[in-house]
């Protein structure tokens, strides 16, 4: 077989040896400035809301996107209630594809990937919002991207406290004593409350497939950034709708979040930033330091993009993964059957 009929292959093993090779916070530095890089080329990529297919309990969607050079797309879904069955909310996979061939260049688990990618988003986001000096961040929802997220914050924004709430108090105890030795200082909350007190950032990343209120308006005052991850599906938010009015926000591709994020509950007119252009300095960021700055992030297909591509370059030296025979390579490039009948077993007769 030549190089061209097998796909590199990332499983769940090898990404998580491959991020123990670079580093977990190294990893999530670049991978906020290949995002970076790549939303500041913004017009250069084909873009669409992902498509997504609903269920009453979740969510399977499809993100594709495309630079003209190299396709991409991610599988992924989000089921809130798999977490009472002992599985995961989040699960994901992902493919890169040459342009010129339409061949796959790239298979990879992406559940690791993603939680790694989001929290390198969220901070990138802030890293453009957040009021200047920021040193503290209410972690609400403790759940699995939570530590990612903190870790994000901790190497790009240089935050150095988090404080953790989740109505579950397993889920805090868990997050808190993964990221003891962090170099974070961790402090636990009983309510969300206490948990935003004196933080200059506050991310929501919790799950619940419902209209839910995490935080409420009386509960945010001024200068404050919010990173809200986790309402990203249609009937699925977390903030309410008076935090929307009394913020400057801020999103990534504008005909998905319109469907997906906090501002579903806004009429479609309401005036939101994208975050490509404050990137690319077309449209200011945080006007003054009493500006609510609000990251309304669902995911988009970009941020995927940068994250197979920049694992992709990562593999030429760091060699975790496979290759997996994936395309048919037949002599004759017209004799697809004839490769068939070739390889059909060769039945021996006994006498
Ligand atoms: P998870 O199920 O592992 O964790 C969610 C946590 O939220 C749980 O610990 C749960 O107890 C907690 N929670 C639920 N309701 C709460 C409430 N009212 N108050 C406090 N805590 C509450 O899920 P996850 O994988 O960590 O994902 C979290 C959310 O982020 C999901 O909704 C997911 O769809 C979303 N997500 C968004 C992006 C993005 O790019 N924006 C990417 C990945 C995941």
């Amino acid at each position: 077989m030549t190089q061209l009929n097998v796909v590199p292959f990332v499983s769940v093993d090898n990404m998580m040896k491959l991020v123990h090779a670079i580093g977990i916070e190294p990893m999530m530095v670049e991978l906020a400035d290949r995002i970076e890089d790549d939303f500041r080329r913004w017009p250069s990529f084909d873009k669409t809301p992902r498509i997504a297919s609903h269920s009453d309990v979740g969510v399977i969607e499809l993100m594709p996107t495309s630079d003209g050079q190299t396709y991409g797309f991610k599988y992924v879904n989000g089921h809130p209630t798999n977490m009472k069955r002992g599985l995961q909310t989040v699960t994901a996979f992902g493919v890169l594809a040459d342009v010129a061939t339409g061949y796959p260049v790239l298979l990879s688990e992406m559940t690791i990937l993603t939680a790694l990618r989001t929290a390198a988003m969220s901070a990138l986001a802030a890293r453009h919002l957040a009021p200047k000096g920021a040193t503290t961040m209410a972690l609400i929802g403790n759940g699995s991207q939570s530590e990612f997220q903190a870790l994000a914050f901790r190497a790009i924004c240089g935050i150095r406290e988090v404080r953790l709430y989740d109505l579950s108090p397993d889920a805090t105890a868990k997050c808190a004593r993964n990221l003891a030795g962090s170099g974070l200082r961790v402090v636990p909350c009983p309510s969300a409350e206490e948990a935003i007190e004196g933080a200059q950032i506050i991310t929501t990343v919790t799950a619940d497939k419902q209209f839910a209120t995490i935080l409420s308006g009386n509960m945010i005052g001024p200068g404050v950034h919010i990173n809200a991850v986790g309402g990203d599906c249609p009937g699925k938010t977390e903030l309410a709708r008076d935090i929307l009015l009394r913020s400057d926000i801020f999103v990534e591709y504008p005909p998905q979040t319109r469907i997906e994020g906090e501002i579903q509950q806004l009429p479609p007119d309401h005036p939101v930033t994208e975050l490509w252009q404050v990137i690319t300095g077309a449209a200011p960021g945080r006007r003054d330091a009493g500006a609510i700055t609000l990251f309304d992030s669902v995911g988009f297909a970009i941020e995927d993009f940068s994250a197979l591509c920049y694992l992709r370059e990562k593999l030429a030296t760091l060699s975790f993964c496979e290759q997996l025979d994936m395309i048919a390579d037949p002599d004759d490039p017209r004799d697809l059957y004839g490769m068939l009948l070739r390889a059909a077993p060769v039945v021996v007769k006994r006498a």
